[in-house]
């Protein structure tokens, strides 16, 4: 009886997660831009940005029902114990030291992620290589993805054997006190992570070179100065080399931090509006969000294409939150929910979190909009403090750029941002900015700019993260 339990739960929250992204494609399909960004956006700016939208919410929706088909076969025709047993018998004849429930645990995980790798590759191929290239932003050579592809799933591999060790020697030996030291291993695991992706992970991917002297270098070390923000290094990163999105991040230890800052930002916007965006980004580091909301923090502001860090570092996030271990404990402890999967001598600890996900499905989703809302909060908050330095108007011409230049949604489905914005929409944001369209003045985009096709995007959201 688990099993179309799980079916069921999975089928429903796909189907709200249908409802809300069509109640979007709806905004998607308005013929003309919301007041407030009127002035701002030529007719046919506004044009392709909607039909930008349209191409990738379609997608999303594909996708979305292209994974559920899978992820019910995957239930029908017991994939995951099959696999487990491919595991076992790959490593029953391997030497002592690498035999046993760890290894085969290892292993599971390894082909199980390899296989949904494959099953991902064609949509993943087709949002950078069509939908992203239809509209100009995809600056990625087929040779790059798979390099990245490679060294993401080789990262993986190096990765995952010590985590899924660590963490089955718990479950082992930790008894009642398990949900104590999970907790403590993935706050060690985070902040380990968390230090060594800029130093190690990073590079492998991308090239930071400092900013070269000038006046933008003095604008941004002056503002840091007068925060006290304990500046190290000021570096810009190659993000061109995938694609035109452009943002700017903090990154390193709390006592001796790194302001990044994407070619692409530097080319697209004026000094005074990257000034302004990094006041909104010392706001959150001096309101205390980043600390607050450590990892999501990192997670939102510093990873734009490596997989297997946001992976991690999901997982990370999810698990570090008791309310989901406890259930997942309960779970790992039902027999039952093992054997209607499969599994009638062996309760593999690591097959039971691969199921729990699924199960989890409805709470993760409840998850998301309660951190959306403390993220949306904060971004808010951020605004309001660049504000109070006086970089109000450059922030909100910064923002309005950006979203031109990226094609962004110009506007938004209330449920549907509830749902999935992690930052308030740019129509709000102006708002509580004080923005006030002018028609006397001339527009953040002139129209010549505008026309021309710079834009940007990852593919990977479309509320930039600034
Ligand atoms: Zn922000």
């Amino acid at each position: 009886m688990w099993k179309p339990i799980i079916i069921t739960i999975t089928l429903m929250c796909s189907a709200f997660d249908a409802y809300i992204t069509s109640r979007q494609r709806a905004v998607l399909s308005r013929p003309n831009p919301p007041p407030v960004l009127a002035t701002e956006l030529s007719q046919d700016a506004f044009s392709k940005s909607q039909a930008y939208g349209r191409a990738k919410v379609s997608f999303s929706l594909w996708n979305t029902a292209y994974s559920q088909v899978l992820n019910v076969l995957f239930v029908i025709y017991d994939v995951l114990p099959r696999l487990w047993g491919i595991a076992g018998a790959m490593t029953v004849h391997a030497p002592a030291r690498f035999s046993g429930e760890k290894s085969q645990s290892v292993v599971f995980l390894l082909v199980m992620l390899l296989a949904q790798h494959l099953l991902d590759l064609f949509p993943a191929w087709y949002s950078t290589f069509r939908l992203e290239a239809a509209f100009g932003f995809n600056k990625q050579t087929l040779g790059l993805w798979i390099t990245d592809m490679l060294k993401s799933n080789l990262l993986v591999c190096v990765l995952l054997p010590p985590v899924v060790a660590g963490f089955l020697a718990i479950m082992q030996q930790a008894g009642d006190r398990f949900l104590f030291y999970v907790w403590l291993f993935i706050a060690v695991l985070q902040a380990f992570l968390i230090t060594v992706y800029p130093i190690f992970i990073l590079p492998l991917f991308n090239k930071l070179t400092p900013l070269e002297n000038g006046p933008l270098k003095d604008k941004i070390e002056a503002l840091a100065k007068s925060r006290n923000f304990p500046l190290d290094e000021l570096l810009v990163i190659d993000g061109s080399k995938r694609s035109s999105h452009s943002n700017a991040y903090f990154s390193g230890l709390p006592w001796k931090k790194h302001i990044v800052l994407f070619d692409t930002l530097i080319e697209q916007s004026t000094q005074d509006e990257i000034v302004a965006v990094l006041a909104h980004e010392l706001g959150h580091w001096e309101l205390g969000h980043t600390i607050r909301l450590f990892l999501i923090a990192q997670v939102s502001c510093t990873c734009t294409h490596t997989h297997i860090y946001i992976y991690l570092a999901n997982f990370a996030l999810q698990a570090q939150i008791m309310f989901i271990l406890v259930p997942y404990w309960l779970f790992f402890t039902t027999a039952s929910m093992y054997r209607a999967f499969g599994f009638v001598d062996e309760r593999p600890p690591i097959v039971g979190l691969v199921l729990f996900f699924d199960l989890l499905l409805p709470l993760q989703m409840v998850m998301k909009v309660t951190i959306n809302r403390i993220t949306r909060m904060y971004e808010f908050d951020a605004d309001a403090f660049a504000n109070r330095l006086g970089y109000a108007p450059d922030l909100a011409r910064a923002l309005i750029r950006l979203q031109i230049k990226n094609l962004s949604s110009m506007d938004v489905d209330r449920w549907y941002a509830v749902c999935n914005y992690s930052h308030p929409h740019l129509t709000e944001r102006l708002k509580s900015l004080g923005w006030k369209p002018n028609k006397e003045d001339t527009p953040v985009v002139p129209a010549a700019e505008k026309e021309a096709d710079t834009a940007i995007a990852t593919g990977k959201d479309e509320h930039g993260k600034r």
